[in-house]
């Protein structure tokens, strides 16, 4: 991949965003910005932005675009980007593919592709409750289908584990509503300008990531 571009991994909740967003960013030299981190950081430090976020991420529901695109504005300013910029859960309304759309171009880095991973629901739902998170690395582990070698500990750094507050089973069925209600939608959005790279996102990511590797690869 030659010059600045922005892509973005896109799909429902528990598609493999994050995981191929990290090996995107590793290989590619991209910018990641992972607008779920951001707030998760705001809510944990307790910032005005944070405690504005909390109620709606606790229920599973979008964060106001109001609160959401500024953020990604600033981000995208303040970061340097030499190779450009991997987005990770964002964008997920109309509003914020069409502010993404204009920034992106703006700051030389142009929205290139986007990584649709199509998910079943029966594959989000088992995968997001039995997601575990190391604490120190932030390595992914799961409970029924990649479990640790030691409960609760991370095979990688010996970290502990945990389990995302909005990855329990009703909250998860909520979030996937949402998704389906309101951010479905934005694939139209990129599908109209012909930037949309369908990635089977049930797949292990061992065998999903080759394919997205290549499909940047032709990004010239
Ligand atoms: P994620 O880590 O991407 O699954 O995001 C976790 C939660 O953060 C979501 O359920 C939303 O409440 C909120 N969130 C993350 N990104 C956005 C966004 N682009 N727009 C609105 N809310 C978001």
């Amino acid at each position: 991949m030659r010059g600045r571009h922005s892509i973005i991994a896109f799909g429902p909740p528990g598609a493999g965003k994050g995981t191929h967003a990290e090996r995107l960013v590793r290989d590619f030299g991209l910018e990641r910005i992972a607008t779920g981190d951001i707030l998760r950081a705001a809510v944990a430090d307790d910032t005005p932005l944070g405690r504005q976020a909390k109620p709606y991420m606790e229920a599973g529901a979008l964060v106001p675009d109001e609160l959401v695109i500024p953020i990604v504005e600033a981000r995208m300013r303040a970061t340097p980007h030499e190779r450009g910029f991997l987005f990770d859960g964002f964008p997920r309304t109309i509003a914020q593919a069409t502010m993404l759309f204009e920034a992106a171009e703006r700051v030389g880095a142009p929205v290139e592709k986007v990584i649709y991973l199509r998910t079943p629901q029966e594959v989000i739902v088992t995968r997001l409750t039995g997601r575990r998170i190391c604490r120190r690395c932030g390595a992914v582990f799961n409970t029924e289908t990649m479990p640790p070698k030691v409960a609760g500990v991370c095979d990688a750094c010996g970290g502990e584990l945990y389990q995302r507050e909005d990855d329990t089973e009703a909250t998860v069925l909520a979030r996937l509503r949402v998704y389906e209600e309101q951010t479905a939608d934005v694939m139209a959005f990129y599908r109209d300008r012909g930037l949309v790279v369908e990635i089977d996102g049930a797949l292990p990511a061992e065998e999903s990531y080759p394919m997205i590797a290549a499909s940047l690869g032709a990004v010239s």
